[in-house]
């Protein structure tokens, strides 16, 4: 379905992006990596799918380095058909005690990259009269949780700018849509599930138990596949009049 569109995942190397990446590439689409850590790995896992692959190490809160990986993008590919905004990081503390440093990078990770990589990728896109735009909030773009104002912040803001960009594209093939997960098992989540454990002296599966049963009534975790899965549907025709939404896949979290 997606052959021929190049799909460009922020946050790639790890969790939900990997997951959205393969479910792209599944369809066809050659994708450009981006993220921390081993990136060999993820880019075999991908290439194995039969499409083309390349990777770019920008930090994401690097303006000028994400000017460089969309270059690059462009230089590769030829144009990014499908942006799916996804680095993100994590830090929880009472605002009080959030380290200022923590705050400015949350921000610039979770929300002002994605300000950069849209104005960037949506020129191209408006050319050629379809895009996608595919930021991946949260449940706490929604709704908030106590100790993570940074988070909730910057989750909340996507969802705005998700909105504002779905309204300029509207007349447009470019869509623009945000996905809000619950709980996924990532390794982000696993931190936080061990903190936990450490903190009130449990076991590792009662802290994953416990953190399920606070917040996502289905008390299941949702899955990367589940996820890419609705990627790939916002990526298809059926999707053409699916204009800035916030879709939650999150167990019934923000039902309540
Ligand atoms: P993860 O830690 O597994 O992956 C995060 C990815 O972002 C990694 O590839 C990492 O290398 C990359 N990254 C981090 N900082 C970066 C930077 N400065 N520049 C470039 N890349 C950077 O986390 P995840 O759980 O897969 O999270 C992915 C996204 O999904 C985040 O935006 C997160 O907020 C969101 N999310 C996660 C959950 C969950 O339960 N895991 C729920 C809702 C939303």
């Amino acid at each position: 379905m997606l052959k021929g569109k190049t799909a460009l995942v922020t946050g790639s190397t790890s969790g939900i992006g990997l997951g959205i990446a393969t479910a792209l590439a599944q369809q066809g689409a050659n994708i450009m990596l981006n993220g921390f850590g081993d990136h060999e790995g993820p880019k075999a896992q991908i290439a194995a799918l039969g499409v083309q692959v390349d990777y770019h190490g920008a930090d994401m809160s690097k303006p000028e380095q994400i000017e460089d990986m969309m270059k690059k993008a462009a230089e590769r590919f030829g144009r990014v058909d499908i942006l799916v905004n996804n680095a993100g990081i994590q830090h929880v503390a009472k605002v009080e005690d959030f380290p200022p440093e923590r705050w400015d990078a949350i921000i610039a990770i979770n929300l002002t990259s994605a300000f950069h990589t849209t104005r960037l990728a949506i020129p191209a896109m408006r050319a050629a009269n379809w895009g996608r735009v595919i930021n991946i909030a949260s449940a706490h773009g929604l709704v908030a949780s106590a100790q993570k104002s940074a988070y909730v912040a910057a989750k909340h803001g996507i969802v705005g700018l998700t909105k504002a960009v779905a309204l300029e594209t509207a007349t447009t093939g470019v869509t623009c849509n945000a996905i809000c997960p619950g709980w996924v098992l990532t390794p982000l989540v696993q931190k936080q599930i061990d903190d936990r454990s450490a903190r009130e002296g449990i076991p590792v599966s009662q802290a994953q138990n416990e953190l399920l049963g606070e917040k996502q009534p289905s008390l299941q975790f949702t899955t990367v596949e589940q996820l890419g899965g609705l990627a790939v549907f916002l990526s298809s025709p059926a999707a053409d009049q699916v204009r800035g939404v916030a879709w939650q896949v999150d167990g019934g979290w923000t039902a309540q």
